[in-house]
This record gives structure tokens, sequence and C-alpha cells, in this order.
């Protein structure tokens, strides 16, 4: 089999939910010698993108770029706010939170799991519950992911920030938007997220290796007496450096090109409009899936993602062995069920550089993988997806 993407019929799909696709425009910008991260030409860099980069996540207050996975600035987000036994609320919402969580008792803090289906995203009522029951206020800080990558589930991450509120409660409110950032409409200082972690490989459209905190006065306040050890991730030192467009260390420069670009094309065509996008590619293709006779695994339609969809495949079926038949039949990327839903479902990835005709072909390849696949389907499916792009 060749490798992905190295076909000569075509273009590879890769349509899982991150890395996604990166668009020429974006290639062609770090198609560029690597510069003197200490010099001058560098430093006009490094202060274009650290301003141009709160734009996606509505925020007028500093942002730290890593060079690093997401997983990188989940670590950075805890480390900087946090110290040694503090007490954290989180909520399994699925694979990506039960990760974060896991983390957070790693680095020693003493972790408050709330329990969930991997349907739901983070209920606010509870938040407000066990906010409001810790009179004491031992809970350090709110742990949320906005978009559930795992399972195409998005909490409501401004009604959780209400729940905070109404508790009266002090704690510090960390989200990760690795998923969503660029894709799901995301308002870091209106909701008054502390840190706000995100990843450059999804909805920003480039490929994997920056990551990101974007910061509240709140958490560097949280910073300047946090305990946790950090050396790398110190935002202290990040922040000082970048006052002149430099890091303390050499920062991935190509990897910033791309940025440059890749935010210019989301201010080019509109950020609401870029999250209009994403919201009717995803009702479309529910609407496939419903039209299919499968079942969207969101239950509820206030938390439906915007940047994929997670499709349950009938009992008797393989996920795995389904996405296996797309992958060499089509040569289209899905996104594999993750932890506890491995087999179960597979995902659609509809983010980032992605149109009407991107979404047509991933759909269809779909419903083609799945009658091959011999999965009793309605090939109907297909059509209601693009009545909904026709409408
Ligand atoms: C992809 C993802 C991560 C992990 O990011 P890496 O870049 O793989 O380290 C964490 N959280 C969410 C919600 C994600 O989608």
């Amino acid at each position: 089999m060749p490798l992905a993407g190295s076909s000569t019929g075509g273009r590879h799909f890769l349509q899982i939910p991150g890395p996604t696709n990166v668009p020429d425009r974006v290639l062609r910008a770090m198609d560029f010698p690597t510069i003197d991260h200490r010099g001058p030409e560098f430093a006009a860099l490094g202060k274009e993108v650290l301003e141009a980069v709160k734009a996606p996540f509505a925020t007028t207050g500093p942002v730290i770029i890593y060079p690093a996975s997401g997983t990188g600035a989940w670590e950075a987000a805890l480390t900087n706010t946090l110290s040694p036994g503090d007490k954290v609320l989180c909520f399994e919402t699925g694979h990506f939170a039960t990760l974060w969580q896991e983390m957070a008792g790693k680095l020693g803090l003493v972790v408050d799991f709330v329990p969930g289906d991997w349907r739901h995203g983070v209920p606010p009522e509870v938040v407000e519950e066990k906010l409001t029951a810790d009179t004491g206020h031992e809970i350090k800080a709110v742990m949320a992911v906005h978009n559930e990558t795992s399972t195409g589930v998005a909490s409501r991450i401004g009604e959780i920030r209400d729940a905070i509120d109404r508790a009266g409660h002090p704690a510090l409110y960390l989200v990760d938007t690795i998923s969503s950032l660029g894709s799901i409409d995301y308002r870091h200082d209106d909701w008054k997220v502390d840190v706000t972690i995100s990843g450059s490989q999804k909805g920003l459209m480039l490929p994997p290796g920056l990551s990101f905190n974007a910061l509240s006065e709140k958490a560097i306040e949280a910073s300047r007496t946090a305990k946790l050890p950090r050396s790398y991730w110190d935002w202290q030192p990040i922040l000082a450096a970048n006052a002149n467009g430099f890091w303390p260390y050499t920062p991935g420069t190509n990897l910033l090109y791309g940025l440059r670009e890749a935010l210019k094309m989301l201010h080019e065509e509109g950020l609401q409009n870029v999250y209009a996008r994403h919201a009717r590619h995803a009702e479309a293709t529910r609407a496939a899936v419903r039209g299919w006779g499968l079942e969207v695994l969101a239950l509820d339609e206030r938390e439906y993602s915007g940047s994929l969809t997670a499709v349950l495949v009938p009992e008797e079926h393989d996920a795995d062995a389904i996405r296996k038949l797309v992958l060499e039949n089509y040569d289209m990327s899905l996104g594999s069920g993750l932890g506890k839903l491995a087999g179960k479902i597979f995902r659609i990835g509809h983010l980032g550089h992605f149109n009407d005709l991107t979404l047509a072909g991933t759909l269809a390849g779909v419903q083609m993988g799945l009658v091959r696949s011999g999965v009793k389907i309605d090939t109907d499916g297909l059509q209601a997806a693009l009545e909904v792009l026709q409408s």
C-alpha cells in the first residue's frame, strides 16, 4: 500500500479531527530560510504573530506560544498556576478530559473527576453544585475541555463560567480549546477564562508543533505564587522575552511563518464566517448520519461539535475495519474510536481548511465505505447532506 498522501491519483483525504489539511498557502509561507531567532528580522515576526494570535482567542491579554504539542500546553497551564496538593475539578467528557486529569494527578494535584457517559459535555449545574458545596474554597481550578475530540461534544464554556460566578467561587478556570480554536466561537476575555490551552494542528490549519496558553491577569497573578516545579514551561521568562519579539529558547521559526499566514486567512474570511462555515458543515454531516439510519454520538443538540462528528457503528460491525476499508479503497483517513470507544465509533473531521466539496467528497467516501463493509444503511444519507449544503 502506498503511503497515505503519496498516491498519484488525486489527493489524500485527511479527515481526522487533527492534524488537519494544511492549506497550500500555509505550506508556501513556511518554505523560507530559517532565520536567526535573536536577530531583528525575527523580532518583527515574533511581535507580529504574538499580536495576531490573540484574535481567535478573543483576548487582549498575552498568549504564550510553545514549540510543543498541545499536551505540553496542558502541563504549562497546570504548573504555572497551581501548587502541590491543590484540588482541581474535572469532568469525564471523554478521552482527552481523562488524559488531562491523569496528568494533573501525576503532577501532584488532587483531582475530583466527575464521571460522565462520553456523550455529554461538562454539566454547568454540577459545576455550580460542586463549587457551592466547597465553602472552604479548596478547589483551586476548574478544568474543562471545550471540544472533546474523542466524542464530538462541545461543552458550553460560557454557561460554565456563569455557573462559577453564581457559586461565587474564586477557582481558576482552565479550558482546553485544542480542537475548537479557529473552528467554534470562543471568547477568552468575555468568559473570564484564566488559561486557554490550544494547539496548531487542528482548526489553525498548521502542522503539529506549536501550542498556546492565553492568560488572564488572574492567571499571571496565580503564577507568582504557584509552587509546582516548572522550567521549560515557565511563563515569566517567556513573557519577558516576548516583550521584544523573542523567546528564551529556540522558537519554531518556520511554524511561526505558517501561523502568520493561517491567521491572515482566518482574518480574511472573518472569524464569525469561519465559525458559521464549521457549524453548517457539522449540520450537513449529521444530516448524512441520520439519513444513513445511524446515530450521532453527541446526545444534546446544544453540545454538537462544529469540528467533528462521531458516528456510532451498529454493534455487529467493527468501526476500525470500516476505517481500514475506507483508507485502502478511497485513500481517506477517518478518526478512530479512542479509549473506551475503540471499535465502536469512527470520527469525521470537518474542521480547518475545508469547503462544501471537501465535505461532499468525504461523506461520499464514508457512504461507499459503509456499503462495502456490509453495514445496512440507507444511501439517502449523502443526498440529505447535499440538501443542507444546497439550501
Ligand atoms: C489533540 C488534542 C489534545 C492533544 O494534543 P497533542 O497536540 O496531541 O498533544 C488534547 N486535547 C484535545 C481536546 C485535543 O483535540
